[in-house]
């Protein structure tokens, strides 16, 4: 569709997957021209998220193909049309999931585009021209201003990219709990993957005391140690439940898998909240009883607005918080698919799509 679209004047060089074997191959494309509220990005790096991998290989049922995943986006803009307000040429810029949203209803106009009901996604969406998305597994992507960010100049451009999608994530919860100003809480952080490892760091910087709770006694070392955790509570070990019940203010729930909430829930203090960021394929299980004994809230959330990912990447320079990431070769996608699969990552994997390891 996009290569026919009249003004997609721009060759990009990227990696798309044809079907649902989910393998990634070169792909050439076209981009629109740059429009007067588009930027022109060159890429330099794109983190791998696990929703990549879920759609190259049409899990949900919804992808387009050829898809050209990546939503974790960070690169130096090359061009920016007349209406551009706040980015220049060869200014630092970062993109997220979001390329287009109605710019006019509730949650546009509030900076929660994130909700919005026309919302498009930075890949196998459909931008306002009609043309299908392709994501930052390329080598150069157009994106309206409104949905791309600045990334501080002491951040390094590959671990900064998982903020985009990671950090946002598990960011806006703790804002909206009011835990980026207001230290000393309890907070639990269930599982430690690629949101998980950021939430940690965050949680330490923003002065809690951290706890997390994972099925995986081996990770007990690296949380403590590399990223600061306070605490570890094994949630199969029935001792370490029992010793933490009632003992956490919030929890950020980041299991992508199905499990019961019932037993995290019993962590929680009288009154808490736990938040699920995580996006099982499966159901999760929600005992009445654990949520009318402890008066627990459990919500969820996508993401988080464009004014609040400015805000996260501004505060992540202040406290020099990045992800840990493995840097792949543009050749070795399929190989990071496979063991991201595998949970085989710590924790995250980026692309280097320009091809050299730029320390811009
Ligand atoms: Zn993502
Ligand atoms: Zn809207």
């Amino acid at each position: 569709m996009a290569q026919t679209t009249p003004n997609h004047t721009q060759t990009v060089s990227g990696w798309a997957a044809q079907d649902t074997s989910g393998h990634i191959s070169p792909y050439t494309f076209k981009r629109r021209e740059n429009g007067d509220t588009d930027v022109t990005i060159d890429i330099l790096y794109c983190g791998v998220c696990h929703t990549d991998l879920h759609q190259a290989k049409n899990d949900w049922g919804i992808t387009m193909y050829p898809i050209v995943p990546g939503h974790e986006i960070t690169g130096i803009i090359r061009k920016v049309g007349k209406k551009v307000e706040g980015f220049k040429v060869g200014d630092r810029a970062g993109i997220g999931c979001l390329a287009a949203s109605c710019l006019d209803c509730e949650f546009c106009r509030s900076s929660q585009e994130n909700y919005c009901d026309k919302m498009q996604f930075t890949y196998n969406g459909v931008f306002w021209d009609g043309s299908i998305t392709y994501g930052g597994y390329s080598n150069v992507i157009v994106s309206d201003y409104r949905y791309v960010v600045h990334v501080p100049e002491n951040l390094p451009m590959d671990a900064a990219a998982p903020l985009l999608c990671a950090g946002i994530t598990v960011f806006t919860p703790l804002k909206d709990h009011n835990l980026i100003e207001s230290p000393r809480k309890k907070i639990g952080v269930v599982g430690l993957g690629g949101l998980g490892h950021v939430a940690v760091k965050f949680g330490k910087a923003f002065g809690h005391h951290v706890t997390v709770i994972s099925t995986s006694p081996s990770k007990e070392k690296e949380a403590r140690e590399r990223l600061g955790a306070d605490d570890f509570i094994v949630s199969t070990n029935p001792t370490h439940m029992q010793a933490g019940r009632r003992t956490l203010d919030f929890i950020l729930n980041t299991v992508s898998a199905g499990h019961s909430l019932g037993p995290i829930l019993g962590l929680l203090k009288v009154n808490g909240t736990m938040v699920i960021v995580g996006a099982p394929g499966s159901l999760l299980e929600l005992p009445a009883f654990s949520l009318i004994f402890g008066k627990s809230t459990v919500k969820g959330g996508i993401i988080g607005g464009m004014k609040e990912t400015q805000e996260m990447m501004d505060l992540c320079g202040k406290h020099n918080i990045t992800c840990d990431i493995e840097v792949v070769k543009p050749d070795n996608i399929n190989k990071a698919f496979q063991r991201l699969a595998a949970n085989d990552v710590k924790y995250r994997f980026v692309i280097d799509i320009a091809g050299s390891r730029s320390s811009l």
